[in-house]
Parts: C-alpha cells; structure tokens; sequence
C-alpha cells in the first residue's frame, strides 16, 4: 500500500469541510438499539451547517426477518421480499421517529436497478430527489426490494450509493458500517487511499456475514467509483460517537478515498458503472489503440462480437488478449454487428460520445 505525503492527507481531509451535499450509506448491522437516534442527530447537525444529506440505509430484511418471526435470513427469493417488505416500513417508522423530534422530515425513496439503468426513469428520479433536497426533507433511499430480484439487484447498497453520488453530484459520501476502515496487512486501518482502482486491488476478497450483504470489495469498489464521480468517500465505524461530524471536521477518522480530479460526466459514469454490459465487441490492435484514444468504433476494427444485445445497449470493448479497454453503447444490435464486423463500408459500431475509457490515472492532474 503506498503511503502519502502528510500534508496531501491533510489537505484532502480539510477539504471535506467544504462538503454541500453528503450521501450517508449506513449497513443493517450498524442500525440496532440508539443507531437511529445517534444518526439523526449527526443529519441534524450537518442541515444546521446548511449542507444536504441523502441517507441510503439498509436494514429492511433484518429487521423483516424480525417482524415475520422467520430464524434466520431466508435463501429464496420470495421470503427475502416478503422480509424487506415487512421491514421496509418498520425502518422508515425508526427515521421517521429519530428525525421527526429534531424537526426533519424523512420521505422515502425506493429504488430498483431498472429505475437508474433507464436513462429517462433515472431522470426522474434525480427531478424527485433534487426537489426533496431543495424542500429541507431528508430522502431515505432504499433498493425496492421487494420488487427486485437477484439478476436485477445494485448488488448491495454500497453499489446503490455509489450510482446516488453522480445523480446528485454529491461531493462526500460516507460508508458507515461495522469496521474502522480499510485495513492493510497489518490489520492497521489505512488512513488515505488516492487512486482507489490501482492501490487497492489486493483486497479483492472481502467478508460478509450475518443479515447485511456487501463486505469490504464492495465498499472499496463503490469508493472508487463514487471517487471517479468526483466525490471524496469515507469509510468509517457507524458506531463511534459523532463519526459524521468528525469526519465532516476534517478528523483522521476511517479511511479517505480521495475523489479523482479527472471526474467522469454524469453519463459517462452511469454508461460505465450502472448499465451493464449485454455483450462485447472484440477489436483488433488499431481498433483497441484508437478506443484508447477515444475514437470511436468502427465495424472494420471489430474482430468478434459476443453476447445478445439491441441497439443503445451497452457493451464491453475488449482487446484480442480478452482485457478491457473501454464501454460504450453499441449503434447496432449484436445480430447486426457480426453482420458488420470486418467490412470497411459499415461505419462505427459505437460512437465516441457513447464511449468510456476510464484513464490510467485519473487522480494526476
Ligand atoms: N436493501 C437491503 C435491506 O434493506 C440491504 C442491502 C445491503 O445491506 O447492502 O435490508
């Protein structure tokens, strides 16, 4: 793990002061007991500061799985929905109680991949969010569980959250869940992590257990992610006294994942990380190269074409070892690109503005 300069840590924590707009992602073993009340003090706090907080709180299945006297997490699909369903509602009651006393109103938003891998529903969404935000409410999202099932599930919240920071443009997001922060080899927590995708490929493998999904991959990936956005993450204990606010202050609390200066557009964001891809296009070296630069694809570079796909879907673009270069939305459906591949008459696959190559580096200026 590479270590940083200090006074680029220290500049990096300062800057999450100036933070507007805070998404605060807290995992279902971290709400238990006075968790509720505890978290609503700390939105409390930062809405005094004048800045705007989104809650994305898990919760709904343990606390389902609870109320429907079931004795442990179901396996299928069906009962982990009738358990988010149960619990879906005790947990909004338990903001609604925390919040309600300190004048803040929660408004519930349920969402299911499909919602934000629609371009105009995701639209939507944002127009809803944005006027809750410019209301003083504080929207608690939830994946809709109860209507989402495994092939069209975020994967976990850690994901969720990290598709909310660009359709927001949220500037910090923090991951409140029942570890310190990411921790090397040592079992030390790492304090700052600049290029979240390179340095941390290591922790590839990470835990989960008991009621909560996600584990620490996931947190790291969704990190860098939301980094990519253009947001700082923090990763951080839920359970120590005045996290928010401390980390808000610019405390050496959890791990800091620096957001990446060469930030990813809205689009670009959500072409590379919440669509997914149908299909490939495989491309041979100069098509590769030419992506690399950001050009678009042409069916005569195109070597192969795998998976089923329509037009506007999204594909990955992979070069002749198998390595991805890039992602884009394919013009043509996969029956009419292998049509195409090859021919120098048929023009581009995918076009430029429908392309991601996500840079090396996108953390050197
Ligand atoms: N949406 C799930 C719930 O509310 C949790 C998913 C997660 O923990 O990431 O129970």
């Amino acid at each position: 793990m590479a270590q940083h300069p200090a006074a680029l840590i220290a500049e990096g924590r300062k800057r999450l002061a100036k933070s507007r707009r805070i998404v605060i992602k807290i995992g279902s073993k971290s709400l238990a007991g006075d968790a509720w009340q505890r978290m609503a003090e700390e939105v409390a706090a930062l809405r005094a500061q004048r800045r705007q907080v989104i809650v994305v709180s898990s919760g709904a299945i343990a606390l389902g799985i609870s109320r429907l006297g079931l004795k442990s997490r179901p396996k299928d699909m069906p009962r982990l929905q009738a358990a988010a369903a149960a619990g879906q509602s005790a947990l909004m009651q338990r903001w609604e109680g925390a919040l309600n006393p300190l004048g803040l109103v929660a408004a519930q938003v349920l969402l299911t991949h499909a919602d934000l891998a629609d371009r105009s529903r995701s639209n939507n969404a944002q127009k809803a969010l944005e006027a809750l935000l410019a209301a003083g409410a504080i929207p608690v999202i939830n994946e809709n569980d109860a209507v989402s099932v495994e092939e069209i599930k975020f994967g976990d919240n850690d994901q969720l959250a990290s598709m909310v920071v660009p359709l927001l443009s949220a500037d910090l997001l923090l991951l409140l869940s029942d570890v310190e922060g990411l921790l090397d080899d040592q079992q030390q927590r790492v304090a700052y992590v600049r290029n979240g995708a390179r340095e941390v490929s290591q922790f590839a493998g990470g835990a989960t257990s008991g009621v909560g999904t996600g584990g620490m991959a996931s947190k790291v990936q969704a990190a860098g992610r939301a980094a990519l956005a253009g947001a700082d993450v923090v990763i951080a204990l839920a359970r120590r006294p005045s996290v928010v606010t401390s980390v808000v202050a610019g405390e050496d609390v959890g791990t800091l994942f620096a957001k990446a200066p060469l930030r990813l557009s809205a689009r670009k964001h959500w072409i590379a990380f919440t669509l997914r891809a149908k299909g490939a296009l495989i491309l041979d070296r100069g098509a590769a190269e030419a992506v690399r630069r950001n050009r678009s694809v042409l069916a005569v570079g195109v070597v192969g074409v795998r998976g089923q796909f329509d037009a506007g879907d999204s594909v990955t673009l992979v070069d002749t070892n198998g390595l991805e270069v890039g992602r884009g939305l394919a013009l043509l459906s996969s029956v009419a690109a292998a049509a195409a591949c090859g021919n120098a008459e048929a023009g581009e696959i995918v076009n430029r503005s429908d392309l991601v190559v996500l840079p090396d580096d996108p953390w050197s200026e």
